[in-house]
């Protein structure tokens, strides 16, 4: 066994703590990774405290993994040692699924194996996430990290970039399109770059104008403080997509369905823990679609670390050390980073 040294959290009330573990020794297909830097993701926190209702512990979080190649097994023909390269929001999936064969992993039918949080197909272990020195992943769901892109700011693309990716791409988001990004925290911001970059108009629906410079330093076309409704009225009808990343469920979402133009989108990513109550119809009146869309397969999300590469696209970031990361869960729930922490696992003891 490989010995692994993380934070981990043992029970829903409790602060992350230093932890020792085990990875398993490489398999034949199985890359040996040492992590640099782990984004921290708002579910993280979520899955910690067990606000879903599924949490084992003890718990090590994190999904958004940087990293170089320390080992690879026998058989593994994609990466080398010494290679920069990525774990993102799952390590397995079934392979065998209508979904997993159409590249479509992250909705495999049988559910992806998550990144922790999540029992290995063959039932040996809980996995353990990125809060951590070391991984041991199936050479199949690991990420090429180009290298033009620093693998601090690469680890949040492996969540906060490719969520935002995958439904720009799928609905269509480029020149002559209008898009809203609801919400200008991890996600949104990564939106209002990839969205800008992909050639779309983009407009940010924030709470306040807080966030307004930074919005436009990033590209964005326009800026919508939502907290008084009559700057929405201006923009009724005006959007043929709106991606909606805030994940409280206190939004009142028919003011944001009235935003969209006739067979236009509105896309839900934040995942609130409350139902949303919404009546039909300003969909029925406008042949209107909420719709919701989850990370991306592994195929896309190299797809979006290439098209970042290219593009010069990175996530803003605050680094921190391991011994922060109770602090920067209290200050993510405030609203207050800008734009995702990172751990740097140097800090690691
Ligand atoms: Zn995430
Ligand atoms: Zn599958």
């Amino acid at each position: 066994m490989i010995k692994a040294k993380g934070i981990a959290t043992k029970a829903p009330q409790e602060k992350l703590a230093p932890f020792s573990f085990e990875r398993r020794d490489p398999k034949e297909h199985d890359v040996v990774i040492d992590i640099k830097y782990c984004g921290i993701c708002h579910s993280d926190i979520h899955q910690a405290r067990n606000e879903w209702g599924h949490s084992t512990y003890p718990m090590v979080p994190g999904h958004e993994i940087a990293g170089v190649v320390r080992q690879v097994g026998a058989k593994v023909t994609k990466y080398k040692i010494g290679d920069h390269v990525g774990v993102g929001c799952f390590v397995d999936s079934c392979r065998t699924c209508s979904s997993c064969k159409q590249d479509l992993d992250n909705y495999c039918l049988e559910g992806h194996t998550m990144t922790y949080n999540s029992m290995e197909r063959d039932g040996s272990a809980i996995t353990m996430g990125g809060y951590s020195d070391v991984i041991v992943v199936d050479e199949n769901y690991v990420l090429r990290i180009p290298n033009s892109i620093p693998l601090d700011k690469a680890a949040p693309l492996l969540c906060a970039g490719i969520t935002l990716y995958s439904p720009l791409m799928h609905w269509k988001a480029g020149p002559n399109k209008k898009v809203g990004i609801l919400g200008m925290g991890g996600l949104g911001h990564m939106g209002v770059k990839i969205g800008v970059a992909l050639g779309a108009e983009i407009t940010v629906l924030s709470h306040s104008d807080k966030k307004k410079d930074d919005a436009m330093k990033m590209g964005a076309h326009n800026f919508v403080a939502t907290q008084d409704p009559e700057n929405l009225k201006k923009y009724a009808g005006y959007f043929d997509l709106i991606i909606n990343t805030v994940s409280s469920a206190d939004i009142n979402m028919m003011d944001y369905f009235n935003l969209l133009k006739l067979d236009a989108t509105l896309v839900a990513l934040g995942a609130p823990d409350k139902a949303l109550s919404i009546s039909p119809f300003p969909l029925i009146l406008m042949r209107r679609n909420y719709a919701g869309s989850v990370i991306g397969g592994i195929k896309e999300t190299q797809e979006m670390l290439d098209f970042c590469a290219k593009h010069n696209i990175t996530p803003e970031i605050e680094v921190i050390a391991s011994s922060q990361v109770n602090e920067a869960y209290e200050r993510i729930l405030k609203s207050d980073v800008r734009y995702r922490f990172v751990i740097d696992m140097a800090s690691l003891k």
